[in-house]
Formats: structure tokens, sequence, C-alpha cells
């Protein structure tokens, strides 16, 4: 028998030579370029600050009727009513997915999209905070398409970013296939440029399940008839408990068990457990998947089971690779409002959340910086006092200042001739565009 060739992660790992990969981010937090020019600043900030009780009480209205991914039908509805109530023109059930949209003004070729998200989690509800998404999405664009020098600018809505990869959908439907270049802005502890949480890196993400197929047997009667699939499930979960002390710190592997079999006295017939696996670079994501599919056999093998294997049942997320030209852009926009960005490099390397905007930023040079919205120190995304922290006043603060710098970012780029022509160079020069490919 030829033993099968186990996965070697030397060739990749060793480019992170001792404890990490260097630090990289952007070195400088000012602008060469000077986009549209004070006056057009000025009006956006005044067309969001009238619109700022309407986008308030849009993002509390949806903080009270949260709707999980894809079934995002009434929070798209209340948000397209009030899109099409300030005069935009909105395409519901865009792309095939009945709960995206999308609103587009101006003319000329440069255009650049604005992303919404809408989707709440189970039980926590906005914990995520993509009530304010919406919100400063909403005015972004309303905003920018009042003053929209030249060229297009458009809302994309976007379903399902808690698991269901709707920006990937959109992409493969080709709904950025005319975009230029992208922003949406997410709710963290604290004012970053890229990272979602602190230091900490924007992971991608690939999603398995792997259901272990043995034979059931009375468990004391005739336990040496069965073969246990819990067993290759547990082995399986030891294993990758045991591989994580020799993975990059970039790097992160979590899952659950979702079947442990029926009754405690037959020898399971089936079992299941399912893992996400991340890291922040494409290259490191698909060494790791490998390593554990390797685990996974391993453990049907040692077992005698069978595994059935369920790779990538919602698309991989990549890592985000936010262009630092409009992250300045962004950064002036947000400062101008009072508020401090930290644009230092990043000195730790660490694993960290996903998001599919991962996937439009390897599309269209994009954007992704992250916004304080006040909460309480140790207070989370994905906690229900992060939720709660969504509706309060310093959160409405945020939404109203960043939807100004969102839309600062979109008219600059769309008004400063050689700010495209500097955000179009930094995206090839970081590898261009590349889509999934495993
Ligand atoms: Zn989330
Ligand atoms: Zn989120």
């Amino acid at each position: 028998m030829t033993a099968r060739t186990v996965t070697d992660p030397l060739a990749v790992y060793s480019a992170f030579g001792r404890g990490g990969a260097a630090a990289e981010g952007p070195r400088t937090a000012q602008s060469a370029y000077r986009g549209a020019g004070e006056d057009v600043h000025r009006a956006l900030a005044e067309r969001v600050e009238r619109l700022r009780p309407a986008l308030v009480e849009l993002a509390r209205d949806l903080h009270a009727h949260p709707e999980i991914g894809f079934q995002e039908h009434r929070s798209v509805a209340r948000i397209a009513d009030l899109l099409e109530a300030e005069g935009a023109r909105v395409e519901r059930g865009a792309w095939d997915l009945p709960t995206a949209f999308r609103a587009t003004s101006g003319e000329g070729p440069a255009h650049f999209a604005i992303v919404a998200e809408y989707d709440a989690l189970p039980e926590i509800g906005h914990a995520c905070g993509h009530n304010i998404i919406a919100g400063i999405a909403v005015g972004a664009f309303l905003a920018a398409s009042s003053v929209v020098p030249e060229g297009r600018v458009s809302i994309i809505g976007a379903p399902a970013e808690e698991g269901g990869a709707g920006k990937e959908l959109i992409l493969r439907a080709g709904g950025f296939d005319d975009v230029d270049a992208a922003g949406m802005v997410h709710p963290s502890v604290g004012d970053e440029v890229s990272p979602i949480y602190g230091a900490g890196g924007t992971s991608g993400v690939r999603r398995l399940t792997a259901t272990y197929h043995g034979r059931a047997g009375h468990a004391a009667l005739s336990p040496y008839l069965g073969l246990n699939a819990l067993d290759a499930v547990v082995t399986a979960y030891q294993s990758i408990a045991q591989l994580r002390q020799h993975i990059l710190p970039i790097d992160r592997i979590h899952g659950i068990i979702t079947d442990g079999g029926a009754a405690a006295n037959v020898v399971p017939e089936r079992a299941s457990v399912e893992f996400l696996v991340r890291s922040t670079e494409i290259d490191t994501l698909n060494v790791l998947v490998d390593r554990v599919v390797d685990i996974l056999e391993a453990a049907a093998l040692s077992t005698g089971t069978r595994l059935e294997l369920d790779l990538d049942f919602v698309p991989p997320y990549l890592p985000l690779r936010p262009n630092v030209e409009l992250t300045k852009r962004w950064a002036s926009g947000l400062t101008a409002r009072g508020r401090t960005v930290p644009l230092e490099p990043r000195t730790v390397r660490q694993g960290g959340p996903s998001t599919d905007m991962g996937n439009v930023s390897w599309f269209v040079p994009a954007i992704h910086p992250a916004l304080g919205l006040g909460a309480a120190s140790g207070v989370l995304p994905h906690n229900a006092g992060f939720a709660a922290s969504t509706v309060q006043e310093p959160a409405f603060d945020a939404l109203v200042d960043a939807a100004i710098a969102l839309a600062g970012t979109a008219v600059d780029y769309l008004a400063d001739q050689d700010l495209r022509a500097a955000v179009t160079a930094e995206f090839e020069a970081s590898g261009g565009r590349r889509r999934w490919v495993q």
C-alpha cells in the first residue's frame, strides 16, 4: 500500500520567519491628493446632517426588527422606501437575489459603489451593527449623489454577510463588473483604517462540514460489529486541537460537533463536525485547509469509517485588502469630523474575523474601515451589549460622521483623476484582480 502524501506547509510558512510576518500598513496619514475640494465636502456634510433624523430612525427600526441572512425582506423594503422618498430609483431583488438591491446616480465612466449590509445574527439581533452600516450607506449614497461632479455613484445592498457570502454572489452575477472602486464602513470598538477589531487582521475563511459514515451496532451486545462515526469526529477534533500549536499566528480554526449520534447505547452510525478555517493570507489559508483535510481523512482511516466532506459549502471569504490611497481620503474625511484615525503600520499580525467585502477588495480597489460606536470597554461585536450600543447617541453621531466621510471618499475618487490613477496603480501593484481559485 502506498502512503498518502501529507501536506507540508514549509514552503508557505518559511516566508513568515520567526514569530510572524513583517508589519505592513499605511505609512503616512496624509493623502497627497486634493479630492473634490472643501465646498463639496461642506455640501456633503450639510446633506447628511439634514438626513440625520431619517438615518437614525432607519438604524433604530432595523435594530427593532432584526432579520437574518437572505430573510431581510422587511429591512430592504425599509431601506428602499427611504431611498425612494429621497428621490433615488431603487432596483429591488437585483441579481436575482430577493434581498439585494441597487440604485445608481450620475453619469460618466468612473463608478464608485457604496456597499450596504443589513442582516442580523440569530438570537442576538444587530450585534454586528449592520443596522448602522445600512444607515451609513444610505446617508453616504444620498449625499454623494446630490453633489456627484462627474461619474456614477451606486449603493449596492448585499444580503447575508453573516455566513451567506452575499457579496460573492453579487460578484458572480456581475454586480461589480462596471464598478471601479467600492467602500463600506463596519462598526467596531474604535476607529481603525482596516481591521475590524483592534490590531488584529481581517482573515479569509473557508467553511467545511465533515460527516463520517460508520456502522451501527448494539453498544453492549455487539460493539465489535460497529464502526464508530463519533470516534472519527472526536479523533479529528482532537487532532486539529494538536495542529493549532503548529500553525501561524495569523491562522484560526474553530468548530462544533453538529451530530454526535442518536442514542448512547447504539454505536453511532453517523456523526458530523463543522469547522471554519481562517487565515489573513490566501496562500496560508489554502495550505491550512489542506492540513485540516489531511486530518479529517486520517480520522476516517483510523476508525474504518467513510468521510463525506462538504468543503466550501458557503463560498470562501477572501482576506480584506484595503486600498491605502482610498483609506487616506476616508481618514481625512473622518479627521475633519473631529475623530482620530490611527494610520500607523500594524505591528502585530494575528488572525481575526472575516467579511465577504474581502472578495470585493480583490475585484476592485476597496475600503472597509472600522468605526467606533462608543460601546463600553470589553463590549465587542457579536455580543448582546454591542447590539444595544448601536441605538445610543454615540452610535448615531458615528453614523453621521461615517456617512459624511464615506460620501467624501466616493466624491473625491470621482472628482480627482490623479487620485483614481493612484488607486488603480496601487491595486495593480498589490496583485491586481484575483478571484477565488483553489
Ligand atoms: Zn458579524
Ligand atoms: Zn458584521
